[in-house]
């Protein structure tokens, strides 16, 4: 019965969204990744390009001209916080630091004026839509009971490196009678050793992706709720849980983050989208090892069957079909010489192909793409010896350190980033050994995080950031609808 009851409240929804966007035409772009993968970036760079002319050669209607303004307006959602455009900018552009990162949903509306091929004068509005990655990692547990959510989360716990960051945790599990009475304080403790499970596993070294429930890392505003403390037990898959059990209790509460947490996520906003970008930090993944790769390639499958969840449900897809563009981003290309922006791309198309073809997807348009939103570098070639190897020239941020040294945030350095494969099997088989960062090892290069550019300043012009394929993301994600 509940299922129809959803049923009945997404399509009334679909309806209104209808109904609005006949009126007045409107793209929802959901953009989403992992928590750092530079979601916060990609908005603020995206709106500061549009309204004040970035440099976007390859998006078609903005480079011919056609665009005249693009403006922000009040958001149509008054529940859901407002996307903080303007600090992101002033913190990126005036103090050239990186933002704050995405820990909630956010929404940003964005008007575009602009004459159609035929020459009529139009508008788009584009509501952008910002959520953690680790919230749609959750919509695959609305078809699973607990027993199987807890069957499968300790399987996963098992293997490779996970287990010994899982150690702790199974530890503890061995000492719960599942169904021995409820206990608030065991399931407290099982909670919290399962959380930082999680959360090692998210730890830039083993860059871990497949680790629902999204809301134990990325908890908004319901953090120490019940919905949220609740751990997997080893218990039977068909098994049933005696009254006033712990295991009762686990359930009950899986349950409920269920109703509370994913169900209005995905009628909410989930359902709504017509677009999508989802961003990956696939050179953190490609430094941890083939491990994290393959569990970057697990998640993305994952989240392109939410996808599929997505469109199947009867009635929602009689009134429109929902997102029909998918755009998977490799970001901070910005850390690689442009040589190797084709080859991180094959790698990501060559990790979401399999993902493709496991969720056997086929109802929306999927593309791939490797891009930095800021480019916080730039090229160089530097002389070493009789060699002269391609490099890139950045600013540390301050406190960054190398080889010893401590950078202080105003000093450009080179660096060598290394070459992706040219072959991007290599990166799943374990072939490949990690971005070299210089020829003569002794520095360690790969994580230093750059200080956003400098930017160039007259008085006649707005200064733009500068970015990587940033214009090939637009023109696939509404360059259509600007026709
Ligand atoms: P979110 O958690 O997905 O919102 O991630 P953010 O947008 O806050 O990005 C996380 C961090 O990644 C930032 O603080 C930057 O250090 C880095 N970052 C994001 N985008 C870029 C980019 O285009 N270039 C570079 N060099 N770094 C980036």
């Amino acid at each position: 019965f509940s299922d129809i009851v959803e049923e009945a409240r997404l399509s009334a929804r679909a309806l209104l969204d209808y109904g609005d966007s006949f009126f007045n035409p409107t793209v929802r772009l959901g953009v989403t990744g992992l928590s750092r993968a530079g979601k916060t970036v990609f908005i603020t760079a995206l709106v500061h390009g549009l309204t004040r002319g970035g440099r976007f050669p390859v998006f078609e209607p903005y480079a011919t001209g056609r665009i005249a303004r693009a403006r922000l307006e009040p958001q149509p959602d008054d529940a859901v916080p407002r996307f903080a455009y303007e600090n992101h900018v002033r913190t990126l552009i005036e103090e050239r630091r990186w933002p704050n990162s995405t820990v909630d949903i956010s929404e940003l509306r964005l008007v575009i004026d602009y004459q159609r091929q035929n020459g009529a004068d139009r508008t788009l509005t584009i509501d952008i839509v910002d959520y953690p990655g680790e919230w749609l990692l959750d919509l695959p547990l609305l078809n699973r009971s607990f027993e199987q959510w807890s069957a499968e989360s300790l399987a996963l716990s098992r293997e490779g490196p996970r287990a010994k960051l899982a150690a702790p945790w199974h530890e503890h599990l061995k000492t719960l009678d599942a169904e021995g009475r409820e206990n608030e304080q065991a399931t407290l403790a099982a909670a919290k050793l399962f959380t930082d499970y999680l959360r090692a596993c998210r730890d830039e070294r083993f860059a871990m992706s497949l680790l629902p429930p999204g809301r134990f890392l990325m908890p908004g505003n319901l953090a120490g709720s019940p919905a949220l403390t609740f751990a997997p037990l080893d218990v039977a898959i068909d098994g049933t849980a005696p009254d006033g059990s712990l295991w009762a209790m686990m359930r009950r509460r899986y349950e409920a983050y269920k109703d509370v947490v994913v169900r209005p996520f995905f009628r909410d906003h989930f359902a709504r989208l017509d677009r999508q970008i989802v961003l990956v930090d696939a050179l953190a993944a490609f430094n941890a090892g083939p491990e994290a790769l393959h569990d970057l390639e697990a998640a993305l499958a994952g989240i392109l069957d939410c996808f599929r969840i997505g469109r199947s449900t009867i009635l929602s897809s009689l009134f429109r079909p929902r997102i029909d563009r998918i755009l998977f981003a490799a970001t901070k290309a910005d850390h690689l010489h442009h040589s190797s922006h084709d080859r991180l791309e094959a790698v990501l198309r060559r990790a979401v192909a399999k993902a493709a073809d496991r969720a056997e997807y086929a109802g929306a348009a999927i593309d791939v793409v490797a891009l930095a939103a800021v480019r916080a570098t730039r090229e160089a070639t530097v002389a070493r010896g009789r060699e002269k190897l391609p490099s890139i020239l950045g600013t540390p941020a301050p406190g960054e350190t190398a080889n010893g040294d401590t950078f202080d945030g105003e000093t450009e350095v080179a660096t060598f980033p290394g070459d992706l494969p040219v072959d991007p099997e290599e990166l799943f088989n374990g072939g490949f050994r990690g971005l070299s960062s210089t020829p003569h090892d002794n520095a360690d290069f790969r994580f230093l995080r750059f200080r956003p550019p400098l930017l160039e300043r007259n008085a006649e012009e707005e200064p733009a950031l500068p970015h990587i394929r940033l214009d090939r993301a637009l023109q696939f994600l509404i360059g259509d609808r600007l026709q």
